[in-house]
């Protein structure tokens, strides 16, 4: 739902630096551990929010220090001292000239459509992105004020105050040009011989985070055992968002790769180097990358656990990569004594070790400059942010326009600092009522996915029984974790942007590399509490719901029931069922990753999810480009299961609170009980993307695009043809229906 997350890989959530950062566009280069699933695209993090939801990048300065005269009506923007309220159902975001048995997206979702057109400043727009904004523009005041005040801050809000005032500080960051990037390309210089690549890739790792600097190495559970942290080593070392984006025949992703290339060397020259020595290097990089996108797996490949998961020992480790000395590497990111390793993508750390022993260190050293100066480029002088939104949002996802300096800030701080951040947002946003009311809902959903269970024909009991243990262990976290994150190794300094950006990831590196080895710690959490998300985490087995996804319109205390449990019941039917869709399943309840099936029982379970592949197949998502229904098929089954789940649940709470419930028949809004939860349900999908946008989604975003979340769903549910009365041979209205939960 929200913006953007999806599942995504968990680690996505929390590493990535250069992503978080800079963040916002590239997921390409995050790794793919673990199966994170976010409603929406996700943020993922944050970063990937940003991401995702298409936001530009935390681009720079549009209002350098001149006039800033930047954006129109910017100068107007002021923060928010309370939410904007929108309710759960919203009958002008509806278009009733429009059949719901005909198109039920455009009648739940038309007026939405034409009242809230894309702003300049982003890649798509959503009910998810703007409640984001909204969460966005309350945390401005609450930073402005903590930046100004140097009294009277506890330890966290000092550091949250300072880096928002640091960020905002664009004279100074001006006045500093690329200075912040002189240390690193100092030891890239120094770079005299292979032998000294790893310690100099392992410092780079741990100040700028970025797996786009030729593979990724961080913490993740045991696929095996997911009480144990061993360390992982991710691929990575790619620019552009997908390995496809590089692969891709077609004139319009040739295009892409031209510009670039040109953006590439247009960076060099920003560096100081000579066009023609620029475009060189700049032909150079993308050869390298090109290498290792063909060395990837596919984001399809990469939805199977089996695929990624490839344990070795130091010696093993080794072995894949001859030249690279990862004893050297481990010792200089603290980590010399490991000696076991999951390695997700073996070929690609072979053909790594190829490319290494091929290139001269020339090569290797122009490569590095790049993804150290990409990494950096929004938090340097504006013209290496401006040309980095350039080509990574306008370019790539079609952007018109620099964020307003705020906003990018606030993403940071989110990114950064999330947890600091977080506890002032759920100290005024997020009631224990609230709290109390959404695990109430929970649990209704969590005992309708019992009962689903057990009706099901096509399981056998053997079978039945592992489910139902897989789901009674499943965790729910609401709101906000129980300990908040210790951020006191994590130095943030008044004036000191970059600064404070590159602590902030060696922070965050250390924390998760300092998991290694150590008990699992269950209570973490992989968004933080302002996220307008919601995640499945298969290997934790919990469902998690931050507060930020729990305020109106998604989750509104003044509605109805109806609405309520068609959308935020939904959502939480979605997450549980992920649990259960084809990548989920194969955890069990310990949330390890092993077959618990029967093989009949599976046969039948992927004949049903075959279904729904088959069904979004159909689906545009812009031009000639159809859904990738396998990458898709996790949101997809986790969408319907979802539903029927909130459905189950809604009728439920009647029943057993009937002086609430509508009495029925009797319309709202001239809609019935029934009605307004399918309609509550669409209004949390309500959205439109610009095209260069679509083009990326439809190759890294596992969920479809949100008309087929309501469509393609409503085809499949006998309760909304009988609520709407919808006949056979309507569009809405499918002769064989798919269903798996
Ligand atoms: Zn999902």
């Amino acid at each position: 739902m929200f913006q953007r997350m999806g599942h995504v890989p968990f680690f996505m959530a929390r590493r990535n630096i250069a992503e978080l950062i800079l963040v916002w566009q590239h997921t390409g280069a995050c790794h793919p551990f673990i199966f994170y699933k976010a409603h929406v695209m996700r943020p993922a993090r944050l970063a990937v929010l940003l991401s995702l939801a298409g936001a530009a990048a935390l681009a720079t300065a549009q209002n350098a220090p001149a006039p800033a005269s930047a954006a129109p009506g910017a100068a107007a923007e002021r923060p928010a001292s309370e939410f904007p309220y929108t309710p759960g159902l919203d009958v002008n975001a509806m278009d009733r000239s429009a059949d719901p048995c005909v198109d039920f997206y455009q009648f739940a979702c038309g007026g939405w459509m034409k009242n809230n057109p894309i702003p300049a400043d982003q890649a798509r727009w959503s009910v998810y992105g703007k409640l984001a904004q909204d969460n966005q523009r309350y945390l401005w005041g609450i930073l402005e004020d903590l930046a100004k005040r140097r009294e009277g801050r506890n330890a966290s809000q000092q550091k949250i105050g300072d880096y928002f005032g640091a960020c905002m500080d664009e004279r100074a960051i001006e006045a500093r040009g690329a200075e912040p990037l002189k240390p690193y390309f100092e030891q890239i210089a120094a770079l005299r011989s292979s032998r000294d690549l790893p310690r100099l890739l392992a410092r780079l790792h741990l100040s700028l985070a970025d797996p786009g600097l030729f593979f990724g190495f961080g913490s993740s559970q045991d696929f095996g055992d997911s009480t144990r942290v061993i360390a992982f080593a991710t691929a990575g070392g790619l620019g552009l968002p997908d390995r496809d984006s590089y692969l891709k025949l077609d004139a319009k992703s040739q295009e892409i790769r031209a510009k670039y290339v040109a953006h590439i060397a247009n960076t060099f020259k920003l560096l100081g180097d000579d066009a023609s020595r620029a475009q060189r290097e700049a032909a150079r990089v993308m050869e390298m990358e090109t290498q290792l996108a063909k060395a990837s797996l596919s984001r399809v490949d990469k939805r199977d656990p089996y695929k990624l998961f490839h344990k070795v020992d130091a010696r093993g480790l080794q072995a894949l990569t001859p030249g690279f000395d990862w004893h050297a590497y481990l010792s200089e990111i603290g980590q010399g004594g490991q000696t076991t390793f999951n390695v997700t993508e073996p070929a690609f750390f072979k053909a790594l070790a190829r490319l290494w022993k091929s290139n001269d260190l020339d090569a290797t050293r122009t490569y590095l400059r790049w993804h150290v100066a990409r990494s950096m480029s929004p938090a340097l002088a504006s013209s290496f942010d401006r040309e980095h939104f350039d080509f990574f949002s306008k370019t790539l996802r079609g952007v018109q326009q620099q964020q307003p300096r705020w906003k990018r800030c606030v993403a940071l701080v989110d990114r950064q600092l999330g947890e600091a951040l977080g506890q002032e947002f759920v100290g005024r946003a997020f009631s224990p009522e609230l709290k109390a009311k959404s695990l109430h809902m929970t649990r209704q959903v969590e005992e309708a996915m019992k009962k689903d269970i057990d009706s099901l024909d096509w399981m056998s009991p053997d079978t039945k029984k592992r489910a139902q243990e897989k789901l009674a262990a499943i965790v729910n976290k609401i709101g906000y974790p129980d300990k908040w994150r210790d951020y006191s190794s994590y130095t943030v300094k008044p004036g000191d942007f970059a600064g404070n950006v590159l602590r902030g990831h060696a922070f965050e590196q250390r924390r998760d590399l300092a998991k290694i080895g150590k008990p699992l710690d269950r209570s973490e959490w992989g968004m933080t509490p302002p996220t307008v998300n919601a995640y499945f985490n298969p290997q934790m087995n919990d469902i998690n719901f931050p507060a930020g996804v729990l305020q109106p319109p998604l989750f509104d205390p003044k509605m109805d029931d109806a609405p309520n449990y068609g959308n935020t019941g939904g959502t939480i039917g979605h997450e549980l069922t992920h649990a259960f869709d084809d990548e989920g399943r194969q955890f069990d309840a310990k949330g390890n990753l092993k077959d618990w099936w029967t093989k009949k029982d599976a046969k039948e379970y992927e004949e049903r999810a075959q279904c729904i592949v088959d069904q979004y197949a159909q689906y545009t998502v812009v031009d000639d480009i159809k859904i990738n229904s396998k990458l898709t098929l996790g949101e997809d089954i986790a969408d319907l299961g979802g539903l029927i789940l909130g459905w189950m649940a809604w009728k439920e709470e009647m029943a057993s609170m009937p002086q609430r419930a509508q009495p029925q028949g009797q319309p709202r809004d001239g809609l019935s009980p029934e009605q307004r939860f399918f309609v509550g349900y669409a209004q949390w999908a309500c959205e439109s993307d610009r095209p260069e946008n679509l083009r990326v989604k439809a190759m890294t975003d596992p969920h479809s695009p949100g008309r087929y979340r309501v469509n393609g769903l409503m085809v499949n549910m006998p309760q909304f043809q009988q609520a709407f009365q919808c006949k056979p041979g309507q569009p809405m209205v499918k002769e064989k229906r798919c269903r798996v939960w």
